[in-house]
Protein backbone atom coordinates (compact mmCIF):
# COMPACT_ATOMS: atom_id res chain seq x y z
CA UNK A 1 0.00 0.00 0.00
CA UNK A 2 1.36 3.57 -0.65
CA UNK A 3 2.62 5.28 2.18
CA UNK A 4 0.41 8.19 2.83
CA UNK A 5 1.19 12.17 4.67
CA UNK A 6 -1.52 14.41 6.46
CA UNK A 7 -0.50 17.92 8.01
CA UNK A 8 1.13 16.40 11.18
CA UNK A 9 3.64 14.75 9.20
CA UNK A 10 5.08 17.93 7.56
CA UNK A 11 6.59 21.26 8.77
CA UNK A 12 4.71 23.83 7.81
CA UNK A 13 8.12 26.39 8.62
CA UNK A 14 10.26 25.14 6.07
CA UNK A 15 8.43 26.67 2.88
CA UNK A 16 7.52 29.78 5.55
CA UNK A 17 11.08 30.64 5.72
CA UNK A 18 12.20 29.82 1.90
CA UNK A 19 11.29 32.57 -1.55
CA UNK A 20 9.28 30.46 -4.23
CA UNK A 21 8.78 31.37 -7.72
CA UNK A 22 5.82 29.85 -9.11
CA UNK A 23 6.31 29.69 -13.11
CA UNK A 24 2.69 30.43 -14.86
CA UNK A 25 -0.50 31.63 -13.58
CA UNK A 26 -2.58 29.34 -14.66
CA UNK A 27 -4.84 26.43 -13.75
CA UNK A 28 -2.38 25.12 -11.19
CA UNK A 29 -0.25 28.45 -10.73
CA UNK A 30 -2.71 30.74 -9.97
CA UNK A 31 -3.94 28.06 -7.04
CA UNK A 32 -0.33 27.47 -5.90
CA UNK A 33 0.26 30.96 -6.07
CA UNK A 34 -2.73 31.95 -3.74
CA UNK A 35 -2.63 29.05 -1.24
CA UNK A 36 1.22 29.70 -0.19
CA UNK A 37 0.33 33.26 0.09
CA UNK A 38 -2.49 32.52 2.20
CA UNK A 39 0.12 30.23 3.94
CA UNK A 40 2.37 32.89 5.18
CA UNK A 41 4.49 32.04 2.05
CA UNK A 42 7.32 34.52 0.33
CA UNK A 43 6.01 34.24 -3.40
CA UNK A 44 6.75 35.69 -6.65
CA UNK A 45 4.36 34.79 -10.07
CA UNK A 46 7.34 34.51 -13.07
CA UNK A 47 5.75 35.32 -16.39
CA UNK A 48 6.58 35.98 -19.87
CA UNK A 49 6.73 39.97 -21.18
CA UNK A 50 2.85 40.95 -22.41
CA UNK A 51 1.58 37.90 -20.55
CA UNK A 52 -2.39 37.81 -19.98
CA UNK A 53 -1.49 36.61 -16.95
CA UNK A 54 0.01 39.39 -15.46
CA UNK A 55 -2.49 41.53 -15.13
CA UNK A 56 -4.89 38.72 -13.06
CA UNK A 57 -1.97 38.03 -11.02
CA UNK A 58 -1.38 41.73 -9.99
CA UNK A 59 -4.85 41.92 -9.57
CA UNK A 60 -5.21 39.15 -6.58
CA UNK A 61 -1.88 40.97 -4.91
CA UNK A 62 0.61 38.22 -6.19
CA UNK A 63 3.81 40.04 -7.07
CA UNK A 64 5.26 39.57 -10.50
CA UNK A 65 8.24 39.31 -12.33
CA UNK A 66 9.85 38.17 -15.49
CA UNK A 67 10.41 34.48 -15.91
CA UNK A 68 14.49 35.31 -15.16
CA UNK A 69 14.05 37.90 -12.61
CA UNK A 70 11.12 35.48 -10.33
CA UNK A 71 13.88 32.99 -10.30
CA UNK A 72 17.36 34.60 -9.32
CA UNK A 73 16.61 34.80 -5.76
CA UNK A 74 14.14 31.93 -5.39
CA UNK A 75 14.79 28.92 -2.77
CA UNK A 76 12.29 27.02 -4.89
CA UNK A 77 11.15 27.03 -8.41
CA UNK A 78 7.85 25.03 -8.65
CA UNK A 79 7.41 25.34 -13.05
CA UNK A 80 3.71 25.23 -13.64
CA UNK A 81 3.59 26.08 -17.97
CA UNK A 82 1.81 24.08 -19.84
CA UNK A 83 4.68 20.97 -20.39
CA UNK A 84 5.41 21.47 -23.94
CA UNK A 85 7.19 24.65 -23.25
CA UNK A 86 8.19 23.63 -19.88
CA UNK A 87 11.83 22.81 -21.55
CA UNK A 88 12.29 25.79 -23.41
CA UNK A 89 11.48 28.15 -20.69
CA UNK A 90 14.20 26.10 -18.57
CA UNK A 91 17.33 26.43 -21.06
CA UNK A 92 16.09 29.77 -21.66
CA UNK A 93 14.93 31.82 -18.59
CA UNK A 94 15.12 29.12 -15.91
CA UNK A 95 18.91 27.48 -16.01
CA UNK A 96 21.31 30.46 -16.40
CA UNK A 97 19.59 32.02 -13.21
CA UNK A 98 18.44 29.75 -11.07
CA UNK A 99 20.93 29.54 -7.91
CA UNK A 100 22.91 26.41 -7.39
CA UNK A 101 21.09 24.74 -4.51
CA UNK A 102 17.73 25.91 -5.30
CA UNK A 103 15.13 23.63 -5.48
CA UNK A 104 13.17 22.49 -8.45
CA UNK A 105 9.69 21.58 -8.51
CA UNK A 106 6.57 20.10 -10.88
CA UNK A 107 2.98 19.18 -10.69
CA UNK A 108 3.69 16.65 -13.23
CA UNK A 109 6.57 14.67 -14.39
CA UNK A 110 6.59 14.46 -17.72
CA UNK A 111 9.67 16.82 -18.68
CA UNK A 112 11.84 15.11 -15.83
CA UNK A 113 11.00 11.41 -16.48
CA UNK A 114 11.21 11.59 -20.26
CA UNK A 115 14.24 13.76 -20.00
CA UNK A 116 13.33 17.01 -21.87
CA UNK A 117 14.49 18.92 -18.72
CA UNK A 118 17.75 17.45 -16.84
CA UNK A 119 18.86 19.41 -14.18
CA UNK A 120 22.54 20.03 -12.80
CA UNK A 121 23.33 17.89 -9.53
CA UNK A 122 23.01 20.34 -6.81
CA UNK A 123 19.32 20.83 -7.17
CA UNK A 124 16.67 19.22 -5.27
CA UNK A 125 13.95 17.76 -7.81
CA UNK A 126 10.61 17.40 -6.19
CA UNK A 127 6.78 16.83 -7.57
CA UNK A 128 3.93 17.74 -5.42
CA UNK A 129 0.72 17.09 -8.21
CA UNK A 130 -2.55 18.10 -7.08
CA UNK A 131 -5.06 15.19 -8.36
CA UNK A 132 -7.54 17.61 -8.94
CA UNK A 133 -7.61 20.84 -11.06
CA UNK A 134 -6.53 24.07 -10.12
CA UNK A 135 -9.87 25.70 -9.71
CA UNK A 136 -11.04 22.93 -7.22
CA UNK A 137 -7.33 23.47 -5.24
CA UNK A 138 -7.85 26.90 -4.72
CA UNK A 139 -11.64 26.57 -3.53
CA UNK A 140 -11.05 23.58 -1.72
CA UNK A 141 -8.30 25.21 -0.02
CA UNK A 142 -10.24 28.21 1.37
CA UNK A 143 -12.90 26.48 2.45
CA UNK A 144 -10.16 24.67 4.45
CA UNK A 145 -10.35 21.62 3.28
CA UNK A 146 -7.73 20.56 0.02
CA UNK A 147 -7.01 18.45 -3.03
CA UNK A 148 -5.20 14.93 -2.26
CA UNK A 149 -1.42 15.12 -3.98
CA UNK A 150 0.98 13.41 -4.76
CA UNK A 151 4.90 14.07 -3.76
CA UNK A 152 7.97 12.69 -5.03
CA UNK A 153 11.59 13.35 -5.18
CA UNK A 154 13.48 12.37 -8.00
CA UNK A 155 16.74 14.12 -6.98
CA UNK A 156 17.80 14.60 -3.32
CA UNK A 157 20.45 17.00 -2.72
CA UNK A 158 20.21 18.66 0.08
CA UNK A 159 19.64 15.20 2.06
CA UNK A 160 15.34 16.84 2.61
CA UNK A 161 13.95 17.06 -0.20
CA UNK A 162 10.52 14.70 0.89
CA UNK A 163 10.75 17.32 4.10
CA UNK A 164 10.76 19.97 1.55
CA UNK A 165 7.67 19.01 -0.64
CA UNK A 166 5.86 17.78 2.25
CA UNK A 167 5.94 21.10 3.46
CA UNK A 168 5.08 22.83 0.18
CA UNK A 169 2.14 20.55 -0.36
CA UNK A 170 0.58 21.69 3.71
CA UNK A 171 1.13 24.93 1.95
CA UNK A 172 -1.22 24.77 -0.70
CA UNK A 173 -3.55 22.22 1.29
CA UNK A 174 -2.65 19.12 0.00
CA UNK A 175 -1.73 17.36 3.41
CA UNK A 176 -4.85 18.56 4.47
CA UNK A 177 -6.51 15.54 2.47
CA UNK A 178 -3.33 13.50 2.23
CA UNK A 179 -0.25 13.33 0.19
CA UNK A 180 0.52 10.16 -1.66
CA UNK A 181 4.28 8.99 -1.88
CA UNK A 182 5.11 7.88 -5.74
CA UNK A 183 7.85 8.26 -7.78
CA UNK A 184 8.32 10.71 -10.91
CA UNK A 185 8.22 7.42 -13.20
CA UNK A 186 4.84 5.77 -11.74
CA UNK A 187 3.41 9.87 -11.48
CA UNK A 188 4.08 10.17 -15.24
CA UNK A 189 3.13 6.84 -16.82
CA UNK A 190 0.12 6.18 -14.74
CA UNK A 191 -1.34 9.60 -15.42
CA UNK A 192 -0.94 9.45 -18.89
CA UNK A 193 -2.44 6.30 -19.14
CA UNK A 194 -5.51 7.07 -17.03
CA UNK A 195 -5.83 10.44 -18.80
CA UNK A 196 -5.50 9.00 -22.73
CA UNK A 197 -7.40 5.44 -21.93
CA UNK A 198 -10.14 6.01 -19.62
CA UNK A 199 -10.84 9.75 -17.92
CA UNK A 200 -9.95 11.49 -21.51
CA UNK A 201 -9.55 9.73 -24.53
CA UNK A 202 -11.62 6.56 -23.47
CA UNK A 203 -14.70 8.35 -22.17
CA UNK A 204 -14.95 10.67 -24.92
CA UNK A 205 -14.83 8.24 -27.60
CA UNK A 206 -17.22 6.49 -25.92
CA UNK A 207 -19.71 8.86 -25.77
CA UNK A 208 -19.05 10.17 -29.43
CA UNK A 209 -19.51 6.01 -30.59
CA UNK A 210 -23.09 6.30 -28.27
CA UNK A 211 -23.93 9.40 -30.16
CA UNK A 212 -23.75 8.39 -33.51
CA UNK A 213 -24.94 5.06 -32.97
CA UNK A 214 -28.22 6.19 -31.87
CA UNK A 215 -28.19 9.17 -34.05
CA UNK A 216 -27.52 6.60 -37.45
CA UNK A 217 -30.41 4.67 -35.74
CA UNK A 218 -33.03 7.68 -35.89
CA UNK A 219 -33.01 8.89 -33.07
CA UNK A 220 -33.37 12.56 -32.08
CA UNK A 221 -29.89 13.84 -31.65
CA UNK A 222 -31.25 16.01 -28.34
CA UNK A 223 -32.22 12.81 -26.69
CA UNK A 224 -28.51 11.04 -27.95
CA UNK A 225 -27.22 14.04 -25.96
CA UNK A 226 -28.94 13.46 -22.86
CA UNK A 227 -29.14 9.70 -22.63
CA UNK A 228 -25.57 9.44 -23.96
CA UNK A 229 -23.42 12.57 -22.49
CA UNK A 230 -25.42 15.30 -20.18
CA UNK A 231 -25.93 12.08 -17.48
CA UNK A 232 -22.53 11.31 -17.51
CA UNK A 233 -22.31 13.36 -14.66
CA UNK A 234 -24.83 12.09 -12.60
CA UNK A 235 -23.24 9.03 -12.75
CA UNK A 236 -19.91 9.86 -12.04
CA UNK A 237 -20.47 11.99 -9.32
CA UNK A 238 -22.04 8.73 -7.28
CA UNK A 239 -18.99 6.23 -8.61
CA UNK A 240 -16.76 9.16 -7.39
CA UNK A 241 -18.62 9.35 -4.05
CA UNK A 242 -18.92 5.54 -3.41
CA UNK A 243 -17.19 3.91 -6.72
CA UNK A 244 -19.05 1.36 -8.61
CA UNK A 245 -20.85 -0.09 -6.09
CA UNK A 246 -22.90 3.12 -4.65
CA UNK A 247 -23.17 4.06 -9.03
CA UNK A 248 -25.19 0.16 -9.03
CA UNK A 249 -27.11 0.87 -6.07
CA UNK A 250 -28.78 4.04 -7.38
CA UNK A 251 -29.61 3.36 -10.44
CA UNK A 252 -32.48 1.33 -11.18
CA UNK A 253 -32.50 -2.47 -11.38
CA UNK A 254 -32.90 -2.55 -14.65
CA UNK A 255 -29.79 0.01 -15.36
CA UNK A 256 -28.33 -2.56 -13.12
CA UNK A 257 -28.55 -5.56 -15.12
CA UNK A 258 -28.04 -3.64 -18.16
CA UNK A 259 -24.51 -2.66 -16.65
CA UNK A 260 -23.71 -6.98 -15.87
CA UNK A 261 -24.87 -7.86 -19.18
CA UNK A 262 -24.05 -5.20 -22.22
CA UNK A 263 -21.19 -3.52 -20.93
CA UNK A 264 -18.59 -5.99 -21.23
CA UNK A 265 -20.36 -6.07 -24.91
CA UNK A 266 -18.94 -3.15 -25.58
CA UNK A 267 -15.66 -2.85 -23.79
CA UNK A 268 -14.96 -6.58 -25.08
CA UNK A 269 -11.36 -8.30 -23.67
CA UNK A 270 -9.52 -6.75 -26.85
CA UNK A 271 -10.27 -3.31 -25.17
CA UNK A 272 -7.84 -4.19 -22.74
CA UNK A 273 -5.40 -4.80 -25.17
CA UNK A 274 -5.72 -1.93 -27.14
CA UNK A 275 -5.08 -0.26 -23.44
CA UNK A 276 -1.59 -1.88 -23.01
CA UNK A 277 -0.63 -0.76 -26.43
CA UNK A 278 -1.41 2.93 -25.24
CA UNK A 279 0.88 2.01 -21.98
CA UNK A 280 3.67 0.26 -23.91
CA UNK A 281 3.94 3.46 -26.20
CA UNK A 282 3.64 5.66 -22.87
CA UNK A 283 6.53 3.70 -21.06
CA UNK A 284 8.86 3.76 -24.01
CA UNK A 285 8.49 7.07 -24.78
CA UNK A 286 6.38 7.12 -27.84
CA UNK A 287 3.69 9.29 -27.02
CA UNK A 288 5.68 11.75 -25.54
CA UNK A 289 8.06 11.91 -28.80
CA UNK A 290 5.10 12.26 -31.05
CA UNK A 291 3.43 15.11 -28.75
CA UNK A 292 7.08 17.19 -28.99
CA UNK A 293 7.78 16.83 -31.94
CA UNK A 294 4.09 17.85 -33.10
CA UNK A 295 4.70 20.95 -30.73
CA UNK A 296 7.97 21.82 -32.16
CA UNK A 297 6.36 22.32 -35.57
CA UNK A 298 3.87 24.72 -33.56
CA UNK A 299 1.50 22.13 -32.91
CA UNK A 300 0.00 20.79 -36.40
CA UNK A 301 -1.82 17.91 -35.49
CA UNK A 302 -2.79 18.81 -32.44
CA UNK A 303 -4.96 21.62 -33.58
CA UNK A 304 -6.31 19.91 -36.37
CA UNK A 305 -7.84 17.49 -34.22
CA UNK A 306 -8.93 19.88 -31.73
CA UNK A 307 -10.34 21.60 -34.72
CA UNK A 308 -12.16 18.20 -36.03
CA UNK A 309 -13.08 17.08 -32.68
CA UNK A 310 -14.75 20.79 -31.47
CA UNK A 311 -16.86 20.47 -35.05
CA UNK A 312 -18.54 16.81 -34.18
CA UNK A 313 -22.14 16.58 -34.30
CA UNK A 314 -22.60 16.28 -30.71
CA UNK A 315 -20.81 19.55 -29.86
CA UNK A 316 -23.63 21.32 -32.10
CA UNK A 317 -26.50 19.92 -30.54
CA UNK A 318 -24.94 20.47 -27.23
CA UNK A 319 -24.51 24.17 -27.17
CA UNK A 320 -28.16 24.09 -27.72
CA UNK A 321 -29.36 22.31 -24.71
CA UNK A 322 -26.67 23.76 -22.66
CA UNK A 323 -28.37 27.15 -23.25
CA UNK A 324 -31.43 25.63 -21.44
CA UNK A 325 -29.28 25.44 -18.44
CA UNK A 326 -29.71 29.21 -17.77
CA UNK A 327 -27.23 29.49 -14.62
CA UNK A 328 -24.78 27.97 -16.76
CA UNK A 329 -23.44 31.00 -18.79
CA UNK A 330 -19.68 30.69 -18.66
CA UNK A 331 -19.72 27.42 -20.89
CA UNK A 332 -21.92 29.47 -23.26
CA UNK A 333 -19.65 32.56 -23.47
CA UNK A 334 -15.83 30.85 -23.54
CA UNK A 335 -14.65 29.63 -26.69
CA UNK A 336 -13.14 26.49 -25.35
CA UNK A 337 -10.82 25.77 -28.19
CA UNK A 338 -9.14 28.93 -27.64
CA UNK A 339 -6.19 27.02 -25.40
CA UNK A 340 -6.14 26.30 -21.68
CA UNK A 341 -7.73 27.90 -18.53
P1 LIG B 1 -1.94 26.21 -17.93
O1 LIG B 1 -2.08 25.92 -19.38
O2 LIG B 1 -3.16 26.59 -17.17
O3 LIG B 1 -0.79 27.33 -17.73
C1 LIG B 1 -0.85 28.50 -18.37
C2 LIG B 1 0.11 29.48 -17.69
O4 LIG B 1 1.45 29.25 -18.14
C3 LIG B 1 -0.30 30.86 -18.03
O5 LIG B 1 -0.09 31.73 -16.94
C4 LIG B 1 0.65 31.17 -19.17
O6 LIG B 1 0.87 32.55 -19.27
C5 LIG B 1 1.91 30.47 -18.69
N1 LIG B 1 2.85 30.27 -19.78
C6 LIG B 1 2.61 29.68 -20.97
N2 LIG B 1 3.71 29.72 -21.73
C7 LIG B 1 4.65 30.34 -20.99
C8 LIG B 1 5.98 30.72 -21.25
N3 LIG B 1 6.57 30.41 -22.42
N4 LIG B 1 6.66 31.37 -20.27
C9 LIG B 1 6.07 31.65 -19.09
N5 LIG B 1 4.80 31.33 -18.80
C10 LIG B 1 4.11 30.70 -19.75
O7 LIG B 1 -1.18 25.00 -17.25
P2 LIG B 1 -1.75 23.96 -16.18
O8 LIG B 1 -1.95 24.67 -14.88
O9 LIG B 1 -2.86 23.18 -16.79
O10 LIG B 1 -0.50 22.97 -16.07
C11 LIG B 1 0.69 23.35 -15.38
C12 LIG B 1 1.37 22.07 -14.88
O11 LIG B 1 0.52 21.45 -13.92
C13 LIG B 1 1.61 21.04 -15.98
O12 LIG B 1 2.81 20.38 -15.67
C14 LIG B 1 0.42 20.08 -15.81
O13 LIG B 1 0.69 18.79 -16.28
C15 LIG B 1 0.28 20.09 -14.30
N6 LIG B 1 -1.05 19.74 -13.79
C16 LIG B 1 -2.16 20.38 -14.26
C17 LIG B 1 -3.41 20.11 -13.74
C18 LIG B 1 -4.59 20.94 -14.12
O14 LIG B 1 -5.55 20.90 -13.39
N7 LIG B 1 -4.61 21.68 -15.21
C19 LIG B 1 -3.59 19.05 -12.71
C20 LIG B 1 -2.34 18.53 -12.19
C21 LIG B 1 -1.13 18.84 -12.74
P3 LIG B 1 0.42 33.40 -20.59
O15 LIG B 1 -0.64 34.29 -20.06
O16 LIG B 1 1.66 34.14 -20.91
O17 LIG B 1 -0.01 32.43 -21.65
MG1 LIG C 1 -2.08 14.87 -16.95
MG1 LIG D 1 -31.66 6.79 -19.00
Amino acid sequence: MAEIYHDEDANLSIIQSKKVAIIGYGSQGHAHALNLRDSGVDVVVGLRPGSKSIAKAEEAGIKVASVPDSVKGADVVMILAPDQYQRTIWTEDIEPNIKEDAAIFFAHGFNIHFGYIKPAAGHDICMVAPKGPGHTVRRTYEEGRGVPVLVCVEQDASGQALDLALSYAAAIGGARAGAIKTSFREETETDLFGEQAVLCGGVTQLIEYGFETLTEAGYQPEMAYFEVLHEMKLIVDLINEGGLTKQRWSISDTAEYGDYVSGPRVITPNVKDNMKGVLDDIQSGAFAKRFIEDQNEGGPEFHRLRDEHAAAPIEKVGQEIRKMFAWNTENLDTDYTEGSA
